[in-house]
């Protein structure tokens, strides 16, 4: 099961023999802009401030553990895509990295478009008023519902991930009287991860019709004669967390291979083409994130590049950031309860909160950081690992990080970068109460999703 099923974890000599971890940061009182949202800086006192407003107030005002987002830092990353991308293509927000009504106005406001992937995430969309055109919907197992509900509202485009899908979706655009927008999403046998990707001629995961033994020209061959549907291009997302551009290259050439035997074959040459998302961000100072003015520059040149090879017409380029635009611009705030000092192992530094608001380290083992935010301290740097508060050993926060030696309880401690999939994945485990978000901007905070009650919970059960 978990990896408290697992011998004990590494010895506090092997963990600091890793180089990683070798060498605490210089000054543990810095703040790495890198992984930290914009406007984080400390005061003359030594405490954090975002957006013009302390932790210490956050606190006090909305209690811990809470995550807080940088508005301004948002809509600055929002901006930067959609100036990078320019209007000869569209940036759709990855909804599912974290959606609120709050975040849906910016983005209609910053002229994003949005991704969907249930009937819920696009009510939540539809609800603050982003224009049903500009909202594309996902997932490799939509119901009937959900589809009715999509094309009767009108949505931009419907990415078909099934056989079954493309005749269900064809079928009930029909009976409404409406020929739905649809990209088909294709599996290219890449498979990105951080540093590498790996080309497997075979396909093994849920999303997605496999370029590979004519799967996907079959589905372009049925969308094409189903009068229901209007084929406006094919789709590709090879991953998530990624920094090397070479798993998008081999996706390009093969979608607009894809491109060119769809030409070839019925003499049309589909107008758009979506790279997906799934660039990666600094969630330690180790990590390089590229702009996205240089990413958009990379993909439009592999497209074009590959267009002009294959003697087709450059499609219009969509791309699908959810991590990149939220994941640095929040950061959970938690306050310190115990602090548990192993013998010769490690030291346990427990927060109020833990894998009931941020799954990810249990199950990606995601690497984090974390610092001192309520006062600076001049202590040693100490190795410790940051846990949550739940009934489980797996149940970490940030595996090994330095934290000043004279770390006490009641200091209160931040995580930075957990914008992306911490909120969207929080669960409510042991009975935690999910934390709000805070937005901040301009000197001033207020909450954009609530924290729950015990009245919440309990009006679920219902005896
Ligand atoms: C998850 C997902 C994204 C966003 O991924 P990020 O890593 O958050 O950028 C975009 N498109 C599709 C189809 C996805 O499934």
């Amino acid at each position: 099961m978990s990896r408290s099923a697992h011998p004990a974890g590494p010895r506090h000599a092997d963990v600091l023999s890793e180089g990683h971890y070798a060498a605490p940061p210089a000054d543990l009182n810095s703040l790495d802009p890198k992984v930290w949202a914009q406007t984080v800086t400390r005061d003359a006192d030594g405490a954090v401030t975002v957006g013009g407003v302390s932790v210490a107030r956050l606190a006090e005002e909305f209690g811990t553990p809470a995550y807080v987002l940088d508005e301004a830092d948002f809509r600055a990353r929002a901006r930067a895509w959609r100036t990078a991308f320019g209007q000869d293509a569209d940036v759709f927000y990855a909804g599912k990295a974290f959606l609120s009504r709050a975040v849906v106005r910016w983005l209609a406001e910053e002229g994003l478009n949005l991704d969907v992937c249930s009937g819920t995430e696009l009510a939540t969309a539809l609800s603050a008023g982003m224009p049903a055109d500009r909202i594309a919907f996902h997932g490799n197992n939509k119901s009937a519902a959900e589809i009715e509900r999509a094309v009767g509202a009108g949505v931009g485009r419907i990415v078909l991930d099934s056989f079954q899908e493309i005749a269900r979706v064809a079928h009930i655009a029909q009976s409404l009287g409406r020929r739905q927008r649809v990209q088909i999403r294709v599996t290219v046998g890449v498979e990105a991860h951080t540093h590498e990707f790996i080309a497997t001629a075979h396909e093994d995961q849920k999303f997605g019709i496999p370029l590979a033994g004519g799967q996907a020209a079959e589905a372009v061959r049925r969308a094409l004669k189903l009068d229901g549907l209007e084929l406006i291009g094919i789709h590709s997302h090879i991953g998530s967390q990624i920094f090397d551009m070479s798993g998008f290259e081999v996706a390009a050439h093969r979608v607009v291979g894809l491109l060119r035997e769809i030409r070839d074959e019925h003499g049309v040459e589909l107008p758009e083409i979506d790279l997906g998302g799934g660039l990666g961000i600094a969630y330690t100072s180790d990590d390089d994130p590229r702009e996205p003015h240089e990413i958009a520059k990379a993909l439009t040149e592999i497209v074009t590049r590959e267009c002009e090879a294959a003697r087709l017409r450059t499609p219009r380029i969509s791309v699908e950031p959810g991590r990149a635009i939220v994941g640095p611009t929040a950061f959970t705030l938690y306050e310190v309860g115990t602090i548990k000092p192993l013998e010769g192992l490690r030291t346990y530094v427990s927060v109020d909160g833990g894998m009931s608001d941020n799954i990810r380290t249990a199950l990606y083992d995601a690497e984090y950081s974390v610092a001192l935010v309520s006062r600076t301290s001049d202590a040693e740097p100490l190795l410790v690992r940051v846990v949550g508060k739940h009934c489980e050993s797996g149940d970490i926060v940030v595996k090994d990080a330095f934290l000043p030696a004279d770390l006490a309880p009641g200091d209160l401690i931040a995580v930075p970068a957990t914008g992306a999939y911490c909120r969207s994945m929080a669960s409510n485990y042991n009975h935690a109460l999910r934390p709000p978000v805070v937005a901040v901007g301009d000197g001033a905070a207020r909450v954009i999703v609530r924290r729950e009650t015990e009245d919440d919970l309990l009006r679920l059960d219902v005896g």
